[in-house]
């Protein structure tokens, strides 16, 4: 366990008072009354669905509560079932992904106008922060376009974290790299956008939150912030308190997402 993540289950135990573990089937009970606060109902029903799911394969799995509760607070929880509705998705060969202009080295995406990168969970930023500390110091993203990610490398624009790259990143696809120039200057072209998986990313997030309200912290971070204080040399420690998202981010980002 790292430092970091002793420090974070410490805080969630102080937090929690008492700090008795819920077990799997008390938690699935909460889940069937737990929000994703800022999704629309169905897409919430969703991510319910899923994570109950989830659940119920670790309870069957006897998987120890306290293991569950630290994959639900780091938002690991969130990450795989993202990646694993994003394989059923993948699997169902949708034209969007058939006619994807998306390579390597194609980074306009990574150029960040708007907001702060992106939302990504704890465990995102923990493996984002390990994949970037060997390129601490070197030129980043930056030296390529002023508002590229700091994670890019700017002399092949390609992402330097490529396998810890975090969902957001993931999700994003386009069917024309021209369209992603355009916006990329400030445009507003069509052609891009996220898989649907996102949302369930998204809503199992915000479920987790509410669901271990008073008993583990579920924060969100800003990509963009996390890969400069990486690359800026930051400790992990450091890195997430400079990233670290304001508790309404996540809420805000569930009803901006739910609306588009
Ligand atoms: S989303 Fe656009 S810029 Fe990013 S890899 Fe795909 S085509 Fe290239
Ligand atoms: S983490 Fe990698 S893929 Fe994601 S925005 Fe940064 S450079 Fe691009």
């Amino acid at each position: 366990m790292s430092d970091n993540k002793a420090r974070n289950d410490r805080r969630g135990k102080t937090r929690a008072g008492a700090g008795r573990t819920p077990d799997i089937a008390t938690l699935r009970r909460k889940l069937a009354r737990s929000r994703a606060k800022g999704l629309p109902k169905d897409l919430e029903a969703r991510g319910r669905r899923v994570l109950d799911a989830y659940l119920g394969a670790l309870e069957s799995r006897d998987v120890p509560a306290d293991a569950v509760l630290s994959e639900l607070a780091s938002g690991e929880a969130a990450r795989k079932l993202a990646e694993m509705t994003g394989q059923e998705l993948r699997a169902q060969q949708p034209a969007i992904l058939a006619s994807a202009a998306c390579g390597a080295g194609c980074a306009y995406c990574c150029i960040l106008l708007d907001g702060d990168g992106g939302l990504i969970t704890e465990a995102e930023a923990q493996r984002l922060h390990a994949a970037l500390g060997p390129v601490a110091g070197a030129a980043d993203g930056r030296d390529w376009h002023p508002r590229a990610c700091p994670a890019l490398d700017p002399a092949t624009q390609n992402c330097r974290a490529y396998d810890a790259r975090p969902t957001v990143c993931r999700s994003f696809l386009s069917t024309d790299v021209d369209a992603c120039r355009t916006n990329a200057a400030g445009g507003s072209a069509d052609g891009s956008g996220m898989l649907g998986n996102h949302l369930d990313y998204l809503a199992v997030i915000a479920l987790s939150r509410d669901l271990l309200k008073g008993t583990r912290r579920v924060a969100t971070y800003s990509l963009e912030n996390l890969a400069k204080a990486a690359v800026e040399g930051l400790p992990l420690d450091e890195a997430l308190s400079a990233a670290r998202h304001k508790s309404a981010e996540l809420e805000h980002t569930c009803r901006d997402i739910g609306r588009s």
